[in-house]
């Protein structure tokens, strides 16, 4: 089914390449950050051109929840761990600045910002939560603790940061898109000495950046150690609650909460793509018990890449590939993140200077040493030496067949194909022959 963005929303059309031509950057994928990256080159008078290779817009930011928020579950605890304050501090410095973006940006286009708090509550008592308080008090976040919310159960604590927002999301990209420079129905083939091949023709280029959300160029940068993809489900429910705010659980599997004029999107039932979770069924006993009166008006599901660290991926492709960019691994907070993304990269490649990959905190280079590269590798070893066809095109891993979705899906990097074998996510390339 599709999302509710799509309703009373007038998508701009573009035509497929025509023709072989030149640009200085090529931008591949037209979702969230290929349309960011596009309007804040275009801004600077840049030349470029973007190639979707579908409609833009199709793929995972249709099925979205779009809250703006700087607040991304527990994180800063664990970037403080990690890497230190001062790397929490610019994170948290970035993403602020990047809802700031869209606010300017929904003047601009005449698009609505609800400004909302967001919170991130726990159920019980844990050290997790704590330990996220204390840094924000050590990062000075404007914050507040709470324990009484509109949630339609008890929770132990949640911390609120205010002024955060909600959008639609297609209402503002289409707006957005309207005057670039975009082809549609027009795919990357290949990528090799500066030209790329596409379905309709070859476009040499000087530098590219990759927005094809899961990368899928194989050859450079390790994303398929690096990323697996978390899949979620969202019910719109009807006659259910204003919760007049943004929620998420701060444990992985629980739920999350926002409404849309008189629809309550609740989010949940999430596993690793290929996993088996509690998809619909968990939210819809949920709604039933808490929300008895409600009706699902809609329901839609779709997936997110997740980094080792919990940080995007915004930077160099890899460290030998200077004239090549990529901006993923957005860990379900893609819209202040894809915001970051094209600040930084459009920067970068206005001033013509080469990332500081070291002293950059989305670098996609290094950052590699985590707990989660074991479990990486672990399920891709034990998907790939299982005997089971069908297997998926992208390196061979078994698919696993997804009754609720009626889809073939791979547990090792997330591809998804249909019954009958059409691609429906990344990073495989191609329909599968069955
Ligand atoms: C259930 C759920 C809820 C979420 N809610 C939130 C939220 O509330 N707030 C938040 O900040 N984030 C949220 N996110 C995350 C956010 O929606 C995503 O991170 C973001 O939409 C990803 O955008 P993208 O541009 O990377 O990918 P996409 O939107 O998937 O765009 C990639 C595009 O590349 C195109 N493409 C692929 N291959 C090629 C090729 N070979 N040639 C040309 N084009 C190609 C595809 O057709 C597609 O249009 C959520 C994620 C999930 C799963």
């Amino acid at each position: 089914m599709k999302s509710i963005w799509f309703k009373g929303i007038n998508k701009p059309e573009f035509n497929c390449l025509d023709s072989d031509c030149e640009t200085d950057i090529l931008i591949v994928g037209g979702g969230l950050a290929g349309i960011l990256c596009a309007y804040m080159l275009d801004q600077s008078g840049a030349d470029y051109i973007l190639i979707e290779a579908d409609k833009i817009c199709c793929g995972v930011t249709a099925d979205t929840t779009a809250k703006i928020t700087a607040q991304h579950g527990l994180i800063y605890d664990k970037i403080i761990s990690k890497y230190g304050i001062d790397y929490a501090r610019e994170y948290y410095q970035f993403n602020s600045k990047a809802i700031n973006t869209y606010r300017d940006l929904c003047e601009k286009y005449n698009c609505r910002f609800e400004t909302k708090s967001a919170y991130v509550y726990s159920l019980h008592k844990s050290d997790d939560i704590e330990n996220e308080i204390n840094a924000y008090r050590t990062l000075g976040i404007p914050f507040e603790t709470v324990t009484d919310t509109l949630l339609p159960f008890d929770i132990y604590k949640a911390i609120r940061m205010d002024n955060q927002g909600q959008i639609n999301p297609l209402e503002l990209l289409f707006k957005v898109s309207e005057r670039l420079n975009i082809k549609e129905n027009t795919k990357l083939i290949n990528l090799s000495d500066n030209i790329a091949q596409t379905n309709h023709g070859r476009i040499r280029y000087r530098r590219a950046i990759i927005t094809t959300h899961f990368p899928i160029l194989n050859k450079h940068g390790l994303f398929s150690l690096k990323m697996y993809q978390h899949r979620s489900y969202v019910i719109a429910l009807k006659n259910a609650q204003n919760v007049d705010g943004m929620y998420i659980d701060a444990s992985e599997k629980g739920l999350s909460f926002r409404n849309c004029d008189d629809l309550l999107l609740l989010g949940g039932g999430s596993h690793r793509t290929g996993k088996k979770g509690g998809n619909y069924t968990e939210l819809i006993r949920f709604a039933e018990s808490h929300y008895p009166d409600a009706t699902i008006e809609t329901q839609y599901a779709t997936q997110d890449c997740m980094t080792l660290d919990g940080m995007p991926y915004i930077g160099q492709y890899s460290r030998n590939t200077p004239e090549l960019f990529v901006a993923t691994g957005f860990n379900k907070w893609g819209f202040t993140s894809a915001m970051v993304a094209a600040e930084i990269l459009c920067n970068t490649l206005k001033a013509e200077k080469r990332l500081d990959e070291k002293n950059q905190i989305f670098s996609p280079s290094g950052r590699i040493f985590h707990p989660q590269l074991a479990v990486n590798i672990f399920e891709t070893a034990v998907n790939f030496i299982t005997p089971t066809v069908p297997r998926c095109p992208h390196l061979g891993c078994a698919l696993k067949y997804n009754k609720d979705e009626h889809s073939w899906d791979c547990p090792c990097h997330g591809s998804r194909f249909t019954e009958s074998g059409k691609l429906i996510n990344n990073p495989a390339t191609d329909d599968k022959q069955f």
